[in-house]
């Protein structure tokens, strides 16, 4: 994954350095720190969890039983490496939750530009290629007027079927119907694409809310952009607090964003990564898998 290249260099760096020296002293472990917090300023990594990742990386390898260990270096790379998946969101990938009785809603949310139509279409395809499920997508996209037609589009590419259009009703109004026709036509999953903003405000949480209270979606998803660095967390924190994220969405991770974004998003918002974005395409969509994307890190 490319936004994590210039992290890894650096830490990679460091960890060459302390298990070329063989024997380590407190002096070189803190020194050795010094150089992750830096690395990790420099991933645009959230201040906060820079300071509670080092404080207790730092606390566990300054005692004896690392530094007297017949390889420090690689006790303490494994002691960073254990609190990057930490920070990453635990062990293992957090599966979508889509267990409800069908038709199971899920809820696609975020900012406009975000790649929350493009990333709808990737499930879709996912669902069914993979899951082997049913799925119908429908937009509740009303304030652009291509965003339906966008949606429909990538329904046929992805071989899904996409709600018609109705001109003129509301999203709440899609909701439900696209909720009535997942019914009648028995299908497993339904994707409510809602529409963005260009930036947070109270009208696009009250519209999302009242979607959520008549849909009652299985997941919620938000799709934020990586390339938006510490944006991306801030966007998630206030939508998790104004209407609940069951999971993140994270796009763009093929471009030449910092990386910091992923590996603040669970400390600051709560709320697991689930899935990455690393392209255009409708096969560009991945489970996120903390420990991977840790050895990755750290090469
Ligand atoms: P929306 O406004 O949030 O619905 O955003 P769109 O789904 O329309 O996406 C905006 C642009 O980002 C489109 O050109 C997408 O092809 C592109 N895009 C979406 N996801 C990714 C991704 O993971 N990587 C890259 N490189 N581009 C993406």
């Amino acid at each position: 994954v490319l936004v994590f290249e210039a992290l890894s260099g650096r830490l990679s760096g460091v960890f060459d350095g302390l298990a070329k020296r063989g024997a380590l002293s407190e002096a070189d472990v803190m020194e050795a720190m010094r150089e992750v917090r830096l690395a990790m300023l420099d991933a645009d990594v959230a201040l906060p969890v820079v300071k509670d990742f080092v404080n207790k990386v730092r606390e566990r390898a300054v005692g004896q039983e690392v530094l007297d260990s017949i390889s420090p270096g690689q006790a303490v790379a494994k002691i960073v490496n254990d609190a990057l998946i930490d920070a990453l969101g635990g062990a293992g990938a957090v599966p979508l939750n889509l267990s409800a009785v069908p038709p199971v809603p899920v809820l696609m949310v975020g900012l406009q530009g975000s790649g929350k139509t493009t990333t709808s279409g990737k499930l879709a395809l996912r669902l069914r290629e993979r899951d082997r499920k049913k799925v119908l997508l429908a937009s509740l996209d009303t304030q652009r007027p291509a965003a339906q037609l966008q949606l429909a589009q990538l329904a046929t590419q992805a071989g899904v079927v996409s709600l018609p259009i109705v001109a003129g009703q509301t999203p709440v109004e899609i909701a439900r119907r696209a909720m009535e026709t997942g019914r009648r036509e028995g299908y497993d999953v339904v994707i409510l694409d809602t529409a963005g903003r260009l930036s947070i405000d109270e009208a696009l949480m009250d519209e999302v809310r009242q979607i959520r209270d008549v849909v009652n979606p299985a997941e919620t998803l938000l799709v934020v952009d990586a390339m938006t660095g510490q944006d991306a967390v801030n966007t998630a924190k206030s939508f998790n607090e104004a209407v609940g994220v069951s999971g993140v969405v994270m796009t763009r991770m093929d471009g030449d964003a910092r990386g910091g974004a992923a590996l603040s998003m669970k400390a600051i918002t709560g709320a697991p990564i689930k899935l990455t974005g690393s392209g255009e395409k409708l096969d560009a969509l991945e489970e996120f898998h903390p420990e991977r994307v840790a050895g990755r890190i750290l090469g």
